[in-house]
């Protein structure tokens, strides 16, 4: 896949036959490197899990361990199969989106509902870090969606926001905790027919070179920025995020200035009200 066929620069239909194929390898060849790096990092990605289980059971099998021992081991190991399980379910949804396969169900969902589940579920975790989240009018609305996908959507960006957000806010001398908001809000655009949900944070922020790449699979910005140990991650949060949102025919950006905090948005079509469908005039077949 590395060899072009040569022009002869004649400019004749040869040439431009020879161009429109050397245009084809490339993208093949582009193809092929974008499923080998894939592959590569999420082996990469599920080898840490593994060899954390793996030396968590060989310390197991050594003698002398008392019964407390085990089940901090054994603690661990759940905890790691967790995290294994997450992995591997976020790399087979990415695999369906891949293969168009990720389909939306035809489920009337309440994502005013979806999002304010997942800001209680957020809130103690974000108390607990010393932060708070605000949700300003979560106007109700309904969307055509897979709830479980839109949760996961909320999941991701509050769970974001409240890690990058304590990255910056968790000092020893606990002076600024308080200061971190994470604030939420969902407005209807009835004209376009449109909800909007935006996360907004105050948080570390994101450089402006590498806001444009954040949506790439294995993406993450240098980690060593933030200061707080917890920040790890997989950086497939997000484009799992822009694979769901596509599937619900919605769109998905972000905003940010570094150090001052980051804003990201996604927008999904309103369901038409189930009184208007009802109400619609039967077509002659
Ligand atoms: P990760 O698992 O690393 O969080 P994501 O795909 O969710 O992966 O995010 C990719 C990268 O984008 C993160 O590693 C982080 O550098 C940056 N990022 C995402 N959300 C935020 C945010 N709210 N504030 C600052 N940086 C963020």
């Amino acid at each position: 896949l590395s060899e072009r066929l040569p022009l002869r620069d004649a400019g004749d239909e040869l040439d431009h036959l020879a161009i429109t194929i050397n245009g084809l390898l490339d993208r093949i060849a582009d193809y092929l490197q974008e499923k080998h790096d894939f592959l590569a990092n999420a082996a990469h990605e599920l080898r840490t899990p593994l060899a954390a289980i793996r030396s968590s059971v060989e310390v197991a099998l050594s003698k002398g361990r008392s019964s407390a021992e085990y089940e901090e081991l054994l603690a661990e190991m759940i905890e790691e199969c967790a995290s294994l399980e997450s992995l591997v379910n976020q790399l087979l949804l990415l695999a369906e989106s891949d293969a168009d396969r990720l389909r939306v169900s035809a489920e009337r969902t309440s994502l005013s509902d979806v999002v304010k589940t997942a800001i209680d579920m957020f809130q103690p975790v974000a108390e607990f870090r010393g932060l708070r989240i605000e949700s300003y009018s979560l106007t109700p609305c309904t969307v055509i969606g897979n709830r479980l996908h839109l949760r996961q959507v909320m999941n991701n960006l509050l769970d974001n926001a409240i890690k990058f957000t304590a990255a910056r806010y968790d000092d020893e001398t606990n002076e600024n905790r308080g200061s971190g908001v994470v604030r939420v809000s969902l407005f209807v655009n009835e004209e376009k027919g449109l909800a909007e949900v935006v996360v907004s944070d105050n948080g570390i922020g994101i450089p402006e070179k590498h806001l444009p790449h954040i949506f790439e699979r294995f993406y993450r910005v240098d980690r060593k920025r933030s200061r707080g140990s917890s920040v790890g991650g997989t950086g497939l949060g997000l484009c799992i995020c822009a694979a769901i949102i596509n599937a619900h025919h919605g769109e998905i950006s972000a905003t940010s200035r570094d150090n001052e905090g980051t804003t990201f948005r996604f927008t999904i079509p309103i369901a038409k009200p189930l009184s208007s469908i009802a109400a619609a005039p039967a077509t002659a077949v």
